[in-house]
């Protein structure tokens, strides 16, 4: 079974405030912010306000804002990054390789011939 949302991670904390980041998007739904350890240059975390864990405990509508949310900031950085394409991807739970569980989209813009930090 999948464990509850923990309001104590880490997004979470920026959500509210608590701790810093450098947020890129903000609307009524989500929120935009740089990666702390990127895997790329402009690599960027796409996140629901709404609590959710993962992608499998999130509603429709969380989902249809924070993909809209991903295509908006793909389409940002793949022209402030002057990118050839974007990879987007997204973990759920340890197993899965997340290790913030708050729901995010992982959000890099790519050049051709550079492969990603990790
Ligand atoms: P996951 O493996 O859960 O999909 O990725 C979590 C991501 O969050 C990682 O890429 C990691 O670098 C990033 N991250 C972890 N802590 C912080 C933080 O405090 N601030 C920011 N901006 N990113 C973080």
């Amino acid at each position: 079974m999948t464990p509850t949302y923990d309001p104590d991670n880490i997004f979470a904390k920026i959500l509210r405030g608590e701790i810093p980041a450098h947020k890129v998007y903000e609307d009524a739904h989500t929120l935009a912010f740089m990666d702390v350890m990127p895997q790329g240059e402009g690599h960027t975390l796409v996140i629901p306000k709404a609590p959710s864990r993962g992608l499998l405990d999130a509603e429709p509508a969380t989902l249809a804002a924070l993909i809209a949310s991903v295509q908006w900031v793909g389409r940002a950085v793949r022209k402030a990054f002057e990118a050839d394409g974007l990879t987007v991807f997204q973990f759920n739970e340890p197993a899965g390789g997340q290790t913030v569980f708050h729901l995010h989209f992982h959000v890099i813009p790519r050049r051709e011939g550079v492969p990603l930090k990790r």
